[in-house]
């Protein structure tokens, strides 16, 4: 079996973002793997301990991608690929979806492809989707938990905030996975120091078989959202009840309840 895991880097969660004359900065915040790709990398190699076969790790970024790369690498993953093209600045979502998938097809064979639910930098959320759509393979999206991956089928639960849902879906599937999957493991000591030593190949995406698509889509300005008004008032009184009473009778006041 071989399954892809695409992984992308992205500034640290507790970097601040600021926009400055409509361009989005992240200040010097260290880059790390898209969180939600570490419970994606997790699923991959859970599926392979089970039966066999190797996880493929895919990136396509510049140098700092590496970083997300290693990561998954030390976290197991048998092999890793870097796209690394300086045509793909400014890429849009189906840009970014039409070299995923072209690399995917280049590496043959696959029996799923896995990607974290979205990214934390942009948001976008739809790369799975295209993905899948490109490949022509189906898409089963926020998956919380596989039951069965064999003879040519797939079934998993989906977690949405109203509930739970069962699917089954024929292989090669797209899958993106959510944080129920299940915690992500630590990269071993053994897994950092072969991470550290591997050689990555780099493709550029002429490599993968395909032109350089262009954006579709522009992000001419990025706004920081309005600032809220926010005003405070210390309810005061003699004792606690009176206090509860006075805080009751605002809050029916306010129509907060
Ligand atoms: C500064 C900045 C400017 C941008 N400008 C534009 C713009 O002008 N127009 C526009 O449409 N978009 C723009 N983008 C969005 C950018 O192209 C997105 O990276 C791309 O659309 C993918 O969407 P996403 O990162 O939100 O991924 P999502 O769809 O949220 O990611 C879902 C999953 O897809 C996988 N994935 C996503 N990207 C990669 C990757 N590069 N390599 C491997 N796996 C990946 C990961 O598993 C991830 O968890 C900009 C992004 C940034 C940071």
């Amino acid at each position: 079996m071989k399954i892809v895991v695409c992984v992308k880097q992205v500034p640290d969660s507790a970097a601040t973002m600021s926009v400055e004359d409509g361009k989005v900065s992240w200040g010097d915040a260290p880059l790390v793997i898209n969180p939600w790709d570490e419970y994606a990398v997790e699923a991959a190699l859970r599926l392979t301990e089970e039966q066999g076969g190797d996880v493929v790790a895919l990136s396509l970024g510049d140098e700092n991608a590496k970083e997300a790369i290693k990561h998954a690498l030390a976290m197991g993953c048998s092999e890793a690929i870097l796209i690394n093209d300086p045509a793909m600045k400014g890429a849009d979502t189906q840009a970014v979806a039409r070299v995923l998938a072209a690399a995917i097809q280049k590496i043959g064979e696959v029996d799923a492809v896995v990607f974290g639910k979205q990214a934390i930098d942009s948001d976008v959320g739809a790369t799975p989707a295209m993905v899948a759509r490109l490949m022509g393979w189906p898409a089963v999206t926020l998956v919380s938990e596989i039951s069965e991956f064999s003879g040519g089928t797939l079934k998993a639960q989906r977690a949405m905030e109203e509930g739970r849902q069962q699917v089954e879906a024929t292989l090669p599937v797209v899958l993106s996975i959510v944080k129920d999957y299940g915690e992500p493991r630590y990269p071993s000591f053994m897994g950092i120091r072969k991470a550290s030593r591997a050689e990555v190949p780099e493709w550029t995406v002429a490599d993968t078989g395909i032109e350089v698509p262009p954006a579709l889509v522009s992000w001419p300005k990025v706004m920081e959202p309005p600032a809220r008004q926010i005003t405070n008032e210390i309810i005061e009184g003699g004792s606690p009840e009176e206090i509860a009473a006075k805080l009751a009778d605002k809050i029916m006041e306010e129509k907060v309840l």
